[in-house]
């Protein structure tokens, strides 16, 4: 694959450094509070500590900080290094009574696209680890209380006749533009906004490749046989725990029958795709928008989507 198509990819390149050997570390939790350089990452359930102004971003937090020293060590979660110092996130048990001044607790979707990229590396990786520890309470053997390991990576039952680990968990799942050569194929979901299209999705079942889940999922969906399933990208999802693997596939026939799943799916040309493209396209910072970006360049020539 040419390296170009994925330059553009969000959430991709090695941004974090995750520094897996880190994780076995004995006190770590104490270290990194008394580590001057150390940034904290504060998360209250799916809603993360972040300014508004200049533009928005992590509202890092200091170990020194109220809300880091009152934390226990299991509300820590070690994500890596970022500028040289260790990354961390407090996962919040309860809510914060007091925040600091010009921070607020915001979700992550509507600040996609406009934090950088290294900061929505960082709470697209802090949002699956939140969501999964809340999930994972409890062992799914034999029902006994869970307690971290390996720095929040995993989580082992406290059975001494169980003793179970369970690690963060990641539902892979396909995302395909088809295409016939001069056409691609887009669907609509009844809930999306009016007149906007994206590429066909769908999870991958046990037992199935992502190749067989590429040709299963369009087959379903629209009634096109597909050949020749090329990888293009990958982009972690956490809402709440997808792995997006992101396909180019080449349509046998071009006659579609709908499924109950989507309320559309029709041919686009390119033409068609560049005259109404920000109504009928997703966000640039969707793997869904990199994929047909990346066809419309190999169709035409040209560039889809201008970034900064
Ligand atoms: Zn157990």
């Amino acid at each position: 694959m040419p390296a170009a198509e994925r330059t553009n990819n969000p959430f991709s390149g090695a941004l974090l450094d995750r520094r897996g050997a880190d994780r076995a570390v004995a006190g770590w939790p104490e270290q990194v509070r008394a580590d001057p350089s150390a940034r904290f990452v504060l998360s209250r359930g799916t809603r993360h500590l972040v300014r508004r102004e200049p533009q928005p971003s992590i509202a890092f937090l200091e170990g020194s900080d109220p809300l880091v020293r009152g934390a226990s060590p299991g509300d820590f979660v070690l994500l890596g290094q970022h500028l040289g110092a260790p990354c961390v996130l407090l996962d919040m048990p309860t809510e914060p009574t007091e925040l600091p001044p010009e921070t607020a607790l915001e979700e992550l979707r509507p600040l996609l696209g406009l934090l950088s990229a290294v900061e929505a590396v960082i709470l697209t990786c802090a949002r699956a680890l939140v969501i999964w520890r809340a999930r994972h309470l409890h062992c799914g053997v034999c029902g006994s209380p869970t307690e971290p390991r390996q720095a929040g990576h995993v989580v082992r039952c406290t059975s001494s006749a169980c003793g179970a680990d369970f690690f963060p968990r990641i539902d892979p799942a396909v995302i395909v533009i088809v295409h016939d050569g001069r056409q691609a194929l887009l669907g609509r979901q009844a809930s999306w906004p009016k007149g906007r299209y994206s590429a066909l999705a769908g999870f991958v079942e046990p037992g199935e490749s992502l190749e067989d889940a590429v040709m299963r999922e369009v087959a379903e969906e629209t009634g096109i046989r597909v050949t020749e399933a090329h990888y293009f990208a990958s982009q972690p999802w956490p809402f709440p725990a997808s792995m997006m693997v992101g396909f180019h596939a080449e349509a046998e026939h071009s006659t579609i029958r709908l499924d109950d799943e989507l309320e559309d799916a029709r041919w686009f040309s390119a033409e068609e795709i560049a005259a109404s493209r920000e109504a009928l396209l997703p966000a640039p910072y969707t793997i869904a928008r990199q994929l047909i970006d990346a066809w419309y360049l190999k169709v035409t020539g040209r560039a889809l989507t201008v970034t900064a």
